[in-house]
């Protein structure tokens, strides 16, 4: 079975409008600027997006065109460049650029594959890509993705990018040859990625052949594999009530965690049912706000703690229902609904203050006992924790007060526990209501479990379960011993 590539293209391309532009394709949309193209396009060899951006942006700062870039040292480049993959190598071929291009080219960028490929640290991935995207002329540019989404589809079958290229040449239509690199690349970033791929919301999933694939399953619910594990679940709920509606009970029993902690209920007790306030074999604890319809945060266990504390002892934030701690034997628990610090950053001095106050407090109880804090924190801490870094850098939750924040806080020791299992992109949280963003997983991971620095090996297993719907953000796990 092969794919009807008029259809599967056109799919794509609709399918990938609104996910985040591969950044070699944003420059020449930017600058118009073949000599930009062509050194972004060496720096994003076996380097992600997020760093090509930044290194590229300091890069072209210093150094706009081949004259300036001619007057930086090796070792300025490898200081500017960092930590684009071999930037040693990297930095090299751009010292040796400018008088290549001087003296084969006139100073200009030349426009072929056959001449670009005479130019230091530029091979024929590169060169392909900049005759299409630098200078409009067909070429094909055939990546990793191209290459391994191309195999999949049963377009081609191939063992190397450079068999797929001439196999393309042959016989993909030329109206596709400008565009097939960004539209699979976007692609193969956001949705058929090389491990796991999200097949089960694929536009193209009833006719994909899928060669070679394994599609990604759904998660299994975790399952403790020792009677010494607890298991720990936080869902921002986004409404109690209207969760309850979408199956929040079911999901809730599904789990059958030891702490199920949920932050923004937006009810008080008394507004909800008898099913979610008596359930057996859980002890409830509810911080909801003054505020009717409003944040709020409330905690199941199946062990009774020692002790509970409501807020942080602070009026301005308690009022707000934005902590449970737990006391348990050998660790506290932790539920937090971090502040927004909404559009504008209008209450990002409100949010830094509840930051700090939170963070005290924290350290105060690791003193004594080990410390779990999990809940919606609101803010994507690294570049890979959102699908649109570069249009967020100002914006709440990506700001850089937030997420200095967030630094200090890594820094002092606490574990992002997601991140000891998992380092890719494309894992999230939390996804706008608005243009379709879950079905394109353009979304955000803002909701953690943090452990204290002392307490890395009590933790066993991490989690998002981004298959969960119910709310506009998604629960997450640990197994804790
Ligand atoms: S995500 Fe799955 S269904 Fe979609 S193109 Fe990739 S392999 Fe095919």
């Amino acid at each position: 079975m092969t794919i009807n590539i008029d259809q599967a293209i056109s799919l794509v391309k609709k399918e990938v409008v609104n996910y985040q532009v591969p950044v070699v394709d944003l420059i020449a949309v930017q600058t118009n600027d073949p000599f930009k193209v062509l050194v972004a396009t060496i720096l994003s060899a076996r380097t992600k997006d997020e760093a090509t951006a930044v290194a590229a942006q300091r890069l072209f700062t210093e150094a706009e065109t081949p004259e300036q870039l001619a007057r930086l040292s090796v070792s300025q480049l490898e200081k500017i460049i960092y930590p684009v993959g071999f930037y040693r190598n990297k930095a090299k071929y751009l010292h040796a650029l400018p008088q290549v291009l001087e003296e084969e080219f006139g100073g200009n960028v030349p426009q072929s594959v056959e001449t670009l490929l005479r130019l230091p640290g530029v091979g024929r991935k590169t060169a392909n890509l900049v005759v299409a995207v630098a200078f409009k002329k067909p070429a094909i540019c055939v990546d990793t993705h191209v290459h391994r989404i191309m195999n999949i589809w049963g377009y081609v079958a191939t063992k190397t990018p450079l068999q797929t290229e001439m196999e393309l040449r042959k016989k993909l239509p030329q109206q596709y040859w400008l565009d097939i690199n960004s539209i699979l690349v976007a692609f193969g970033q956001g949705l058929c990625k090389p491990q796991r791929p999200y097949c089960d919301r694929c536009v193209l999933e009833t006719f994909c052949p899928k060669i070679g694939v394994t599609p990604r399953r759904l998660k299994q619910i975790g399952r403790k594999t020792s009677d010494k594990e607890l298991y720990f679940v936080s869902w921002n709920v986004n409404g109690l009530r209207a969760a309850l509606n979408k199956e929040f009970m079911e999901i809730f029993h599904k789990f059958d965690a030891d702490i199920f902690a949920v932050q923004e209920i937006k009810a008080m007790p008394e507004q909800l049912p008898d099913l979610v306030l008596n359930v057996a074999g859980y002890h409830i604890y509810w911080n909801p706000a003054q505020r009717k319809g409003y944040s709020g945060t409330a905690i199941f266990s199946k062990k009774e703690p020692l002790g509970v504390l409501y807020g942080l002892g602070k009026k301005e934030f308690d009022e707000e229902g934005r902590v449970i701690a737990l006391e348990y034997d050998d660790f506290y628990f932790i539920n937090t609904y971090f502040p927004n610090a909404q559009p504008a950053l209008k209450r990002i001095d409100y949010k830094l203050k509840f930051n700090r106050a939170l963070f005290t407090f924290i350290e105060k109880l690791q003193q004594s006992k080990s410390v779990v804090l999990c809940g919606d924190l609101n803010v994507a801490h690294k570049p890979l924790d959102l699908a649109n870094p570069q249009s967020n850098k100002q914006n709440p939750g990506f700001s850089p007060y937030e997420r200095a924040w967030m630094d200090e806080v890594i820094a002092t020791g606490y574990i992002d526990t997601f991140r000891e299992f998992n380092r890719e992109p494309g894992n999230y949280t939390w996804w706008s209501y608005r243009f379709n963003a879950r079905a394109k997983n353009i979304g955000w991971r803002i909701d953690y479990f943090l452990l204290d620095p002392g307490s890395r090996h009590r933790l066993v297993e991490a989690a998002i379960h981004d298959d969960i719907t119910g709310s506009d953000h998604c629960p997450v796990s640990i197994h804790y011993q």
